[in-house]
């Protein structure tokens, strides 16, 4: 039974470190229709990345091109490269009535929450500081500057929770995925969403 036609762009953000990357691919499996939305970025892949797949891997110069074409719904530099949203793929899901994942830092999901006032912005933190430090090292790609850098990031992006609609601790997964799900389900039956289908139906 389908209630409302529209999809939703549902932003996820929170700092490196908050699990995003593995709450996201949960996601997913939860729930094979949710769509994804696969982003610009001018960094360089790390192994085991693909382009098309993990990132579209982009020069600075195309990057720039895509902003001055109006391709990216949003585009932030964040530790010193280009992320971005192309544009098109999100407006293809939302007409088609398909909820579309945008896994973003916080400027770029402050955009798009401007842009797309129907957005569902969801803010991931891990459960406290230890853990941040613990999952930022334990990725083992970065150099120590890097993580350094990193952490002082994350610390400043945690201030951003409040702007966001919810926030959700990512400590255990499938509570993480379930209280994320639940989010896009409730946020489904809002009385002004439920308005066509009382019309249509009584
Ligand atoms: P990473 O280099 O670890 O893959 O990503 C670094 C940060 O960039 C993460 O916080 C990630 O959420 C964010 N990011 C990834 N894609 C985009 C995007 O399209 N736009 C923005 N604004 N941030 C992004």
């Amino acid at each position: 039974m389908k209630m409302n036609s529209k999809g939703r762009a549902v932003i996820i953000s929170g700092p490196s470190g908050s699990g995003k990357g593995t709450t996201v691919k949960a996601l997913l499996e939860a729930r094979p229709e949710l769509k994804l939305s696969i982003s610009a970025t001018t960094r360089l892949p790390r192994p085991g990345e693909e382009n098309g797949v993990n990132y579209f891997f982009v020069s600075r110069e195309e990057f720039q091109k895509k902003i001055e074409n109006g391709d990216m719904l949003e585009y932030a530099e964040f530790c010193e490269n280009i992320y971005g949203t192309p544009r098109e793929y999100i407006e293809q899901c939302v007409s088609n009535g398909e909820d579309v994942i945008l896994e973003i830092e916080v400027q770029g999901g402050m955009q798009v929450m401007a842009k797309m006032r129907d957005a569902i912005s969801i803010f991931l933190i891990p459960p406290n500081r230890q853990s941040l430090e613990k999952r930022l090292r334990g990725r083992g790609t970065e150099t120590e500057e890097v993580i350094r850098e990193r952490l002082a990031q994350s610390y400043e992006e945690l201030k951003c929770a409040e702007k966001y609609d919810y926030v959700v601790v990512c400590g255990e997964m499938s509570k993480c995925v379930s209280d994320i799900l639940n989010i896009i389900d409730s946020e489904k039956l809002k009385s002004e969403l439920m308005q066509d289908y009382i019309k249509e139906n009584f």
